[in-house]
This record gives structure tokens, C-alpha cells and sequence, in this order.
């Protein structure tokens, strides 16, 4: 069975000593094993080579963080990288439907559950927002997929083109465009023919109806337990037909899900929706969390991560603190300061959380204080030079004409930005002289 990853790395990392950062055969050593995980998770051996490489580049030197061990971060690492790979733009659940009668193109071998899959999204594009949805098939070699949509039709409520005999593909496609115009239709589905292996006639036949009907969406629905198979047959899909996203089908089985991760890191489309069962409701928006997490074979690896990230940031803020405490606050720490602010939900945010700020929220808003001049302000930062940030004292006219330019900014703002640094650099010392610190604790506790 499969031993999994964090097993792994703990017997490796054990016989390691703590170090102030992640050495090369440290990280050498662990991703061995995370190559291993993710071959038997069936991810396939090129795209598993590559992405230990780069991972790699990735991890080397980052310092390690207390109270984590380092194949804990390691684990975090791999998963965020993994994450990111898997990652599409937007959101994967938000099909292209505007312009109603909208055409979803589904594709696919036989047997991969493209039938089933277009029910399924036609049911949820009904259910959840409320789109009129027809549905056609274009199987004309097998009559019996016709009636199966036909029931599947039936049995969630959303309606099928009626069945002619005779007709070609193409024929369909037309007369499918037109019902949906006719009808008031906000998407038609058009499930077309699978086969068994990809053929040229399967393909022309495709791209033939592609031509006539110009689906907003051609999702390509894949059996997810195939692994390379699925991914072969997506990019020659993609080649031949294009391809806009991935339906991956069967992940309520066994398999471990290396196929998602194979699909996106070689293809680079997006993975869409996954098929979780047999049922009409069993089919979810992709998440890479927690795909990642699957094929890592590590359940509590969300929580891990979660807790490694908590700690580096309480780690990043304590060094802050304490160098502020010094009257050390420079603009690398303002910056620091204002990214968070950002984070939270800007000011505004931030005061409305805080009970009986709200109205203080308003007034901020009115002197002009809003998050755009956070934005700002981060930019005159960012266009200093690294010394400059350590001491901003440093700064002469000629340099500041310089960096309010390069952030599209006048003299004045920066200014103002320096003035409120030195405000707030004076605060913290007269802190840190009263309390030594005992005030942080306490703040912090
Ligand atoms: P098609 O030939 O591509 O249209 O495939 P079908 O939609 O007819 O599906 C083939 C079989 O796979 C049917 O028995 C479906 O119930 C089943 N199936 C489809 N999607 C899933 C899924 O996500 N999980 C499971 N377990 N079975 C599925």
C-alpha cells in the first residue's frame, strides 16, 4: 500500500539536525521521495522529473522556520508548488454563458462519462443559476445514447432536442441552435459521439459541428482513472479540436489523482469540474487543494501547511517588533505593515471588524484615506533602493524628484509618506522605552 509522504520525509528528516536553512541534499533527499509519492500517485514520469526540478530551485536556502521540521516544509513547499501548477485563471465552476442561446460542446471517448457529465452540469447550470438548458445528442451510430439522454433528461427536469432519425451530427447541431433560439434557451448542450480510440472521422466529425455552432465551451470529459491515457487523449483533442476545459470523471475511485496534475502540467488546460459517482448531483467545482492533498496522499496536510504558514508570519512579526521596539522601524517594515492592512480588507475593512469603528470607517474615508493610497504608498516604497528603505533619512531632493516619479507620484506624496514614517518611528520608541517590550507581550498574548 501506500506509505504516505509525510511518513516518508519524517524518516528521512529524523536523522537531520535543525539548520538555519534548507541545504541542498536536504532538499535532494526529500524530493526523492516526493518523486516516488507522486509516480505511484500515477503522475507521469516527465512532468514528476520536472516539477521536482523546479521545486527544488524553489526550496534550496529557504530558511527553516521554527517549530516546523524540515520535512514539514518541505511538504509545504511541494504543496504549494503543486497547487500552483494545478491552479487555472478564474474561476474553473464559471462557464461561459453570456449570449444566450449559449453552445457547451462536450467531447470524449466512449465510456468516459460524457453523457452522464452532461447531465450533470445541465442539471447544476438549471439548479443553481437558473439557466434554461437544452440538450441534443449527436450519437447517431448508437440510438440507445440518444434515449439515455433522453431519460437522463427526463429524470433532472431539463429538456432533450427530440430525437429524428437519419439525421448527421451536423444536422442536429443546426437544428439544435435553432430550438434553443426559438425556445428561449440560455445554453444548449450538444453531446456528441464517442469511440472507442480517437479516429479521423471522429474528429472531423467534431470539428465539422464546431464550425457550424461555435461553442462558447468545448469541455473534454476524461475518465480520470486512465491516467496517461486521459492526457494523451486530451491533447489530441486539444490538437484537433481545441479544446477550452476538462471534465475528469471516476475521482470518487481509488486513484490517486496524478492524472489532474499530468493533465494540466502537459496540456495546460484548465480542469474544470470533477465527476465524484454515478448520481446527477455527484460532480464538483475542481479544487487544487485538494487534489494536491490527495495526490500527496496526506489528509492533514491542509492543516500542516496551514499551521507552518501561521508560524512564519508570527515569526516575520516578532523580528519586527522587536527591531521597532529599538526605534529600528524602517520602510521595509512600513511596507510590511501596509501589505497587511491591505490583506484584512484594507482600512475600511479593518475598522468595520472592529466594533464601534464603523463610523470612524466613514470619516477615514472622507479625509481621503482609502486603500487606494495604501496602494500608493507601497509603490514609492518599492521604487527605493534597498538602502533607502534601511534609512530613509538618507534621501536628498534629486533621489526623491526620482522615486515619486518612477511611482507615478508627486514629491509631495512621498513627503507625506515620510512624515507619517517618522510619526510612527517616534511612537514606537517612546513604546519601547516605557514598556521594554512587557506592553508587546501583553498585546501579543
Ligand atoms: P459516455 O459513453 O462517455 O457517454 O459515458 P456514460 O456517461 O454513459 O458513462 C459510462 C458509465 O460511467 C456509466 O455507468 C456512468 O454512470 C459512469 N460514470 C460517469 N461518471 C462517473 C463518475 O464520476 N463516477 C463514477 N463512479 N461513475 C461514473
Amino acid at each position: 500500500m501506500f506509505e504516505n509522504l509525510s511518513e516518508r520525509l519524517s524518516g528521512v528528516f529524523d536523522r537531520l539536525t535543525k539548520q538555519g536553512a534548507l541545504s541542498e541534499d536536504d532538499v535532494k533527499t526529500a524530493l526523492r521521495e516526493v518523486r516516488v509519492a507522486l509516480l505511484e500517485a500515477d503522475v507521469s514520469l516527465p512532468v514528476a522529473r520536472d516539477f521536482v526540478k523546479r521545486v527544488q530551485d524553489q526550496a534550496t536556502g529557504q530558511a527553516v522556520t521554527k517549530s516546523v521540521t524540515p520535512g514539514q516544509q518541505v511538504v509545504k513547499i511541494v504543496h504549494d508548488a503543486m497547487v500552483a501548477t494545478l491552479q487555472g485563471e478564474g474561476d474553473p465552476g464559471a462557464l461561459k454563458i453570456d449570449n444566450p442561446p449559449a453552445p457547451i460542446l462536450m467531447v470524449g471517448l466512449q465510456g468516459s462519462g460524457k453523457t452522464t457529465t452532461t447531465g450533470k452540469l445541465a442539471k447544476r447550470l438549471k439548479d443553481k443559476e437558473g439557466k434554461k438548458v437544452l440538450m441534443a445528442s449527436l450519437d447517431v451510430y448508437r440510438p440507445a445514447a440518444m434515449d439515455q439522454l433522453a431519460v437522463l433528461g427526463t429524470q433532472i427536469g431539463v429538456d432533450t432536442l427530440p430525437i429524428v432519425p437519419g439525421q448527421k451530427p451536423v444536422d442536429i447541431a443546426k437544428r439544435a441552435k435553432q430550438q434553443a433560439l426559438l425556445g428561449g434557451y440560455d445554453v444548449y448542450m450538444l453531446d456528441t459521439a464517442g469511440r472507442l480510440h480517437i479516429d479521423e472521422t471522429l474528429m472531423g466529425e467534431v470539428e465539422e459541428v464546431r464550425n457550424v455552432v461555435e461553442p462558447r465551451e468545448t469541455l473534454l470529459v476524461v475518465d480520470g482513472l486512465t491516467g496517461q491515457v486521459a492526457v494523451e487523449v486530451a491533447e489530441e483533442f486539444d490538437a484537433k479540436v481545441g479544446i477550452s476545459g476538462v471534465v475528469l470523471t471516476r475521482m470518487d475511485g481509488d486513484g490517486r489523482g496524478g492524472a489532474a496534475f499530468s493533465m494540466r502540467a502537459v496540456t495546460g488546460k484548465p480542469i474544470r469540474f470533477v465527476g465524484l459517482g454515478e448520481k446527477m448531483d455527484a460532480i464538483e467545482t475542481f479544487e487544487p487543494e485538494r487534489i494536491a492533498g490527495r495526490i500527496l496522499g496526506m489528509g492533514d496536510i491542509v492543516a500542516l501547511v496551514e499551521k507552518a504558514q501561521e508560524t512564519i508570519e508570527a515569526e516575520q512579526a516578532e523580528r519586527m517588533m522587536k527591531r521597532m521596539m529599538k526605534g529600528q522601524f524602517n520602510m521595509n517594515d512600513l511596507k510590511m505593515q501596509l501589505e497587511q492592512m491591505q490583506q484584512m480588507g484594507g482600512m475600511q475593512g479593518m475598522m468595520q471588524m472592529m466594533p464601534g469603528m464603523g463610523k470612524m470607517a466613514k470619516q477615514v474615508e472622507e479625509a481621503g484615506f482609502d486603500d487606494k493610497v495604501i496602494l500608493r504608498q507601497v509603490a514609492l516604497i518599492q521604487s527605493m533602493t534597498k538602502k533607502e528603505r534601511a534609512n530613509p533619512a538618507l534621501l536628498q531632493a534629486s533621489r526623491k524628484k526620482r522615486i515619486a516619479a518612477g511611482a507615478g507620484q508627486e514629491v509631495s506624496d512621498l513627503n507625506k509618506l515620510l512624515k507619517m514614517h517618522r510619526q510612527m518611528a517616534d511612537v514606537m520608541k517612546k513604546m519601547g522605552k516605557m514598556g521594554k517590550g512587557k506592553m508587546l507581550k501583553q498585546a501579543m498574548a
